[in-house]
């Protein structure tokens, strides 16, 4: 299973297919992505089975500047269609991608989303049916986000992408206790679990921290640690010589 996200690329779909192929080393059994235009339309594909099978379905029309992928490897709902990722809030307005397994969900949609109708068997899902519900409430998405982070418990282990319909070039990136890297372009970022899926792109990656909370937009990321204060890091750099 596999992360990849990308903003300020015109040719996202491609970054984030050729992105989930260099990870299908890790093993999956569905996938999807979501692409913004930036233009007011946006798609999301998911299919079960090989990247080979999303690409199939992922016409020549379905593109754009900033977007998301995944590959699943089920641990919560059978590997379906309406079980892959991307997942996106019921008002429309989130798009989510997660990686492991979020150990408290079924208190969570218990407590806060009773009225609430799902569309998968996911915990992931409660993640993005929950930021909404806090952003309904008035929180802004930073802050939606980082209360579900505050609520997820301590036998989770997650990274995430999350994007907001209302701002389509920014990524909202979190982990804990999975691996989740930003990779560092000029007028573009990426992100991915595994510096691989991103090669072709960039070879200077962030290495992130369980807890923070980061904002990267296509010329800049952001790293806040869990108190909020903006914390200033230096990409490593990935050498590919022999
Ligand atoms: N727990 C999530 C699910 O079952 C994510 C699994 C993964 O890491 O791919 O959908």
């Amino acid at each position: 299973c596999g992360i990849v996200g990308v903003t300020g690329k015109q040719n996202a779909v491609e970054i984030l297919l050729k992105g989930l192929e260099r990870l299908e080393y890790r093993g999956y059994d569905s996938a999807g992505i979501y692409v913004n235009d930036q233009d007011g339309k946006e798609y999301l594909v998911k299919e079960k089975g090989r990247i080979s099978e999303l690409r199939k379905e992922v016409s020549g029309d379905v593109h754009g500047s900033t977007g998301i992928g995944h590959t699943r490897w089920a641990t919560h709902g059978a590997p379906s269609k309406a079980n892959a990722h991307p997942h996106v809030s019921a008002d429309g307005r989130y798009y989510l991608v997660h990686n492991g397994v979020i150990g408290n969900f079924a208190q969570l949609k218990e407590e806060y989303l009773q009225d609430v109708t799902f569309k998968s068997d996911t915990d992931t899902e409660v993640v993005v049916q929950l930021i909404a519900k806090f952003a309904q409430q008035g929180l802004d998405t930073k802050a939606a986000f980082k209360k579900v982070l505050s609520l997820i418990d301590e036998s989770s282990s997650y990274s995430f992408l999350l994007v907001d319909h209302n701002e389509p070039d920014t990524l909202y990136v979190a982990k804990n206790k999975s691996p989740l890297l930003i990779g560092v372009g000029q007028g573009f970022n990426v992100v991915c679990s595994d510096a691989l899926a991103m090669l072709d792109q960039t070879h200077d990656f962030i290495e992130l921290v369980d807890g923070e909370i980061v904002v990267v937009k296509p010329n800049s990321v952001t790293i806040e640690d869990p108190q909020g204060k903006v914390m200033e890091r230096k990409p490593f750099h990935v050498s590919t010589d022999a």
